[in-house]
């Protein structure tokens, strides 16, 4: 056994396999010892002792007779549905999410409130703590915390150190804070756009065998995650997949962040929305309101109204420009478009595969995939949830 090999005691090794263990279960759903044993190369006797303690402690759970190799039946193994839950917090410039997951990855009840602009973080905190003591309160066992929060952020010192729009946050440790709340449980960090690619690749690109997956994140941010063959990449300090800052005119207005013509100034929602209710103010011939809301910005769109085609698509040109830089750089075989964004639905995504499919060679195109995500549950949510449950 490897584990052994590295000279871990007796305790890390068992450790060691439960690991290996409840991996593979994330990975297959629902499955016997056997099919553990085969996938993991541990010995039946080996899953056996290691199953008997994750169900001992409330990790597992059986889930019924299945009928096994000649006509045997044996019994699957899942992780608990009830009793033990993560709970997890996503972190945006204009809300706050919150959600408890059941072990199997089930969101038992979720809770968006609306974060008006300019509120100073530590009030912002207040009601977040609230929220969260009345999930804890409810619920039997948090076995962890999942934070997703918007980047540039350095996951090596969990720190947001920009949010556009949000500077409330630079000054805030949000990760500390809540570490200090809840003492007895663990809190994990994920910037938002790798939580978003994990549950991505977990949901979607794994089934098509993909190897390189772009994910887009495109909202109240802009921002991006990598995953090469189920590993997220991170970078040296964590912050890679930093999309919204790598500039698209490099004369163009200066960004916070040092550079000029970052893509995020010209295509995050908020941006979107700015450029909408200027032109809304002293333009006719459209529905859109100078207080026009996303919402009523998304139904213009699918309706055709004029203002809300010529906004999204010119988001979708400059979306489509980065999105190219990016296929150079990194090589994917598919890319998907997620966030608020997605619910532009196909003659937004077509506009974006038309400006890419224009800027990039042939042969280069006609190697990649491009889609908007089809998952309807919030995937950061459900990211810091699968990044939980891996390390708990
Ligand atoms: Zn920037």
């Amino acid at each position: 056994m490897k584990a052994k090999q590295r000279g871990l005691s007796i305790e890390g090794v068992q450790g060691h396999n439960r690991r290996v263990i409840l991996t593979a279960i994330q990975d297959m759903g629902a499955c016997s010892r056997k099919d553990i044993s085969v996938a993991t190369g541990l010995d039946p006797a080996t899953v056996t002792r290691a199953v008997g303690t994750l169900l001992e402690d409330g990790m597992l759970e059986e889930v019924g007779l299945v009928k096994g190799g000649r006509g045997r039946r044996s019994i699957n193994l899942d992780f608990s549905a009830s009793g033990r839950y993560i709970l997890c917090l996503r972190l945006q410039r204009r809300s706050f999410s919150v959600a408890a997951f059941s072990l199997r990855g089930i969101a038992v009840d979720t809770i968006e409130l609306p974060v008006p602009r300019g509120q100073p973080a530590r009030k912002t905190f207040a009601r977040i703590s609230e929220v969260m003591d009345t999930f804890l309160a409810d619920l039997r066992r948090i076995d962890g915390i999942g934070v997703a929060v918007p980047g540039p952020f350095l996951e090596r010192d969990e720190r947001v150190i920009l949010m556009t729009e949000s500077p409330e946050w630079q000054d805030f440790d949000l990760i500390m804070e809540l570490r200090q709340r809840y003492s007895s449980i663990r809190v994990h960090s994920i910037h938002d756009a790798k939580a978003a690619a994990l549950t991505e690749w977990r949901c979607h690109a794994k089934r098509l065998k993909t190897q390189v997956l772009l994910y887009i994140s495109a909202g109240q941010g802009i921002g991006s995650a990598l995953v090469v063959e189920g590993e997220v990449y991170r970078g040296a300090s964590g912050l890679a997949g930093e999309l919204g800052h790598t500039s698209i005119q490099f004369d163009g207005p200066s960004c916070k962040c040092g550079n000029f013509g970052c893509l995020e100034l010209f295509t995050s929602r908020l941006a979107l929305l700015r450029a909408i209710r200027e032109r809304a103010a002293t333009e006719n011939g459209t529905c859109l309101t100078p207080d026009a809301s996303f919402e009523e910005v998304l139904r213009a769109y699918s309706e055709g109204d004029r203002m809300a085609l010529e906004e999204g698509n010119r988001v979708a040109c400059y979306l489509a420009q980065g999105i190219t830089n990016c296929i150079n750089f990194t090589n994917p075989d598919l890319v998907v478009i997620g966030d608020e964004y997605a619910q532009f639905g196909l003659p937004f995504l077509k506009s974006i595969k038309d400006q890419v499919q224009a800027t990039l060679l042939a042969s280069v195109y006609s190697g990649v995939r491009i889609e908007l995500s089809q998952i309807t549950e919030d995937p950061v949510l459900k990211g810091a949830f699968l990044d939980v449950l891996s390390q708990t």
